[in-house]
């Protein structure tokens, strides 16, 4: 073969990798071979409370045995779990991100989650029910515990608001009662104020002066929306989490995130 063919096939097969590198990588071809950390999709796992093995569990509850196998499978498949406030900052996003979340803020997540993440070198953000520690609401973490993770670097606390989440102070459900941030029926715009906005300023106010950063993120109680304080969530909380089914892509942006409820009963492996 003379060289002139071999010149043209190699200019060929070069073009055909950028192509293909641009097609796999989804972005500019030839010039962008890095990947783009905001053109991959982000998984984010939901947990709530945990129990020591051998205990019965519902889907909020999750044993250390499980959620090490959770950990083992997110490691194995390369993701590095990263913070709420580090999705803010392109240059400390890893190439395969992903979110671990923990809603309402039990104690366990404290006692049962912490030392596995210290295990791990896993971070997670906790979204408290920040009245509880105020109420020194034993079933749920204080205000000290708080501290500690948050010290730690590997733990964020955000907002699950104040005190919109109708569950009590051990932790049970008040049926009946408004379904987190959601509107009333007729309720007046100063209704609505006082009862709803007031109290998300209130637990984006309290993480403030107790944890003396200010929280990034906010999950939605119950994953429901209220169009109606949409301006004030967006306006605190640059990122917001709610409850449906999906991987987050952040191309979309960091507000409203679907997110994956994991049970014991649900290996992680099966969601995305
Ligand atoms: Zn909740």
């Amino acid at each position: 073969m003379s060289p002139r063919p071999l010149f043209g096939f190699g200019l060929f097969a070069l073009f055909a990798l950028c192509l293909l590198f641009g097609v796999f990588y989804g972005d500019k071809v030839v010039w962008k071979f890095k990947l783009d950390p905001y053109r991959q999709p982000m998984p984010i796992l939901m947990y709530h409370h945990m129990l020591p093995d051998g205990s019965d569990c519902n889907d909020m509850t999750v044993t250390p045995s499980k959620l090490r196998q959770d950990f083992d499978y997110i490691r194995k498949q390369g993701y590095t779990p990263v913070l709420p406030r580090e999705l803010l900052d392109p240059d400390s996003m890893p190439e395969k991100p992903i979110l671990i979340t923990f809603d309402d803020g039990y104690a366990s997540n404290y006692h049962l989650l912490f030392p596995i993440l210290q295990e791990y070198g896993f971070k997670a953000v906790i979204c408290p029910i920040v009245c509880m520690p105020d109420l020194l609401a034993t079933e749920f973490c204080s205000w000290d515990m708080y501290r500690e993770m948050n010290a730690s670097g590997l733990v964020e606390i955000g907002s699950h608001t104040y005190k919109l989440h109708n569950l009590d102070v051990n932790g049970s459900y008040k049926p009946g009662e408004p379904n987190g941030i959601q509107r009333l029926d007729g309720e007046s715009d100063a209704d609505f104020q006082s009862r709803v906005l007031d109290d998300i300023q209130k637990s984006y106010d309290r993480l403030t002066e107790e944890l003396g950063v200010a929280p990034t993120c906010f999950a939605y109680p119950f994953g429901v929306r209220e169009p109606a304080a949409d301006a004030l969530i967006d306006e605190l909380f640059p990122v917001s989490l709610l409850t449906w089914s999906d991987t987050a892509d952040l191309y979309n942006g960091t507000k409203r995130m679907p997110r994956w409820t994991v049970t014991m009963w649900e290996p992680v492996y099966n969601l995305f």
